[in-house]
């Protein structure tokens, strides 16, 4: 279906469609793991059954020539693998050049350029990873038509780089992995300090992940983030001192406790304690995937939630009312913040049966109580990459 549909449009942008291949790579989440990633933690993030996809094929000259369906109004977007410089004015294209550029600064052999069109039905700047979905999809894309030999975990790398280096963004690797790595079923359990992985089974049959989007701009995420760092990176310090550890997420609780008061500081205390009770739950929700309980995994989420709001103190008004109201609803297993917190999404696990009415309920109240409008995704955990065939 998509496949006949991005050949339609590459034919309708660059004339015919010729040995042009189609190619899909997902959205991704966070299912647990928050703000564990710069303390030597776990993360455990999955793919989504939304993405983005590409039609390309190579060209005979060294000219890259872009498209969006999603920015169609930008037209074409025209570089050259030459001459690959960010440029304001480029807009959405920055992001796959980057790729590119990544590409070439890591000695890939880029013989010759490509005509590409892109379409993606990730709602853009939720926390879903579309720019993450959209840079390892040109990976994947350049990895086929070059014959290039890149792995997985590579893949996430080039694409973080391309984020970072060439388009000066500060992303996670939580978004270019589940993208990069995601598998339908699967979650992915990841150390976020040595890139090891392991999946583990999550069996939904009968649930679906409900994404709730505050519509709230984050605004005060990005200075609270760094303030967060730092007090963690504070309480650390102390703890060195008479633990012989190299990130808060080597802590067990237990040690953690005994040790607690040498941090000496009440709110850097608060701080380090999501760090390690965050990282043990992903580790517990690891156990209790591979014991197909739902019920558990739903029940750390919510501590997750509870420890993000309190200890954390990174959720603000819109999303506590969207956690504490989802959590109320019938067939709710868990729900929490997402991402960076202080705006952006909120995500549940919701029963099947129970999404239509869950999404009412939640919808009402939290246009009541915060004056504007909620949106709401209904996902599943999707497919890693792939060629459409
Ligand atoms: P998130 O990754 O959380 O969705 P970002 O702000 O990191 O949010 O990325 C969103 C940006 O990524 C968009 O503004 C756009 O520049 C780019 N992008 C994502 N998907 C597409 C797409 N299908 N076509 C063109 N650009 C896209
Ligand atoms: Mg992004």
């Amino acid at each position: 279906m998509m496949k006949e549909e991005m050949l339609r449009l590459f034919e309708q942008v660059f004339g015919d469609q010729k040995g042009v291949n189609v190619y899909f790579t997902p959205g991704g989440v966070n299912l647990l793991g928050e703000h564990t990633d710069y303390n030597g933690g776990h993360i455990v993030p999955c793919s989504l059954n939304i993405g983005t996809y590409a039609a390309a094929r190579k060209r005979t000259d060294s000219r890259v020539r872009f498209y969006s369906q999603n920015f169609d109004s930008l037209g074409m977007v025209e570089s050259d693998i030459n001459h690959l410089v960010y440029k304001e004015e480029d807009n959405w294209s920055n992001y796959p050049k980057g790729v590119f550029w990544a590409l070439k600064n890591r000695g890939y052999e880029i013989p010759c350029g490509m005509d590409i069109v892109y379409y993606g039905t990730i709602p853009n700047t939720s926390g879903l990873s579309s720019s993450a979905s959209m840079e390892v999809l040109t990976v994947f894309v350049c990895k086929d038509l070059y014959q290039l030999d890149i792995d997985e975990v590579q893949t996430a790398l080039i694409a973080q780089c391309a984020e970072n280096e060439f388009n000066g963004i500060q992303d996670k690797i939580m978004d270019p992995f589940a993208v990069a790595m995601g598998k339908k079923n699967y979650a992915i359990f990841l150390d976020t300090k040595t890139l090891d992985y392991e999946y583990a089974p999550i069996n939904l049959d009968g649930y679906k992940i409900v994404i709730m989007n505050s519509n709230k701009r984050r605004g005060l995420g990005d200075s609270k983030y760094n303030e967060r760092k730092e007090e963690c990176a504070e309480a650390l310090s102390k703890l060195k001192k008479v633990l012989p550890i190299e990130n808060l997420g080597d802590l067990t609780e237990e040690l953690f406790e005994k040790y607690q008061n040498h941090i000496g500081d009440r709110i850097l205390l608060k701080r380090a304690r999501h760090a390690v009770s965050e990282n043990r739950r992903t580790i517990k929700a690891m156990e209790a995937l591979k014991n197909n309980d739902l019920q558990l995994f739903g029940q750390l989420i919510n501590q997750s939630g509870d420890s993000l709001k309190e200890d954390y103190e990174m959720t603000g008004k819109e999303l506590d009312v969207l956690v504490e109201t989802a959590r109320k609803q019938k067939g709710v297993l868990g729900a929490r913040m997402t991402g960076r917190g202080f705006g952006g999404c909120a995500i549940s696990i919701v029963q099947e049966d129970c999404v239509p009415e869950f999404i009412e309920k939640v919808g009402k109240e939290y246009r009541e109580k915060i004056g504007y409008r909620a949106d709401f995704y209904v996902l599943d955990i999707g497919n890693g990459p792939e060629i459409l065939k």
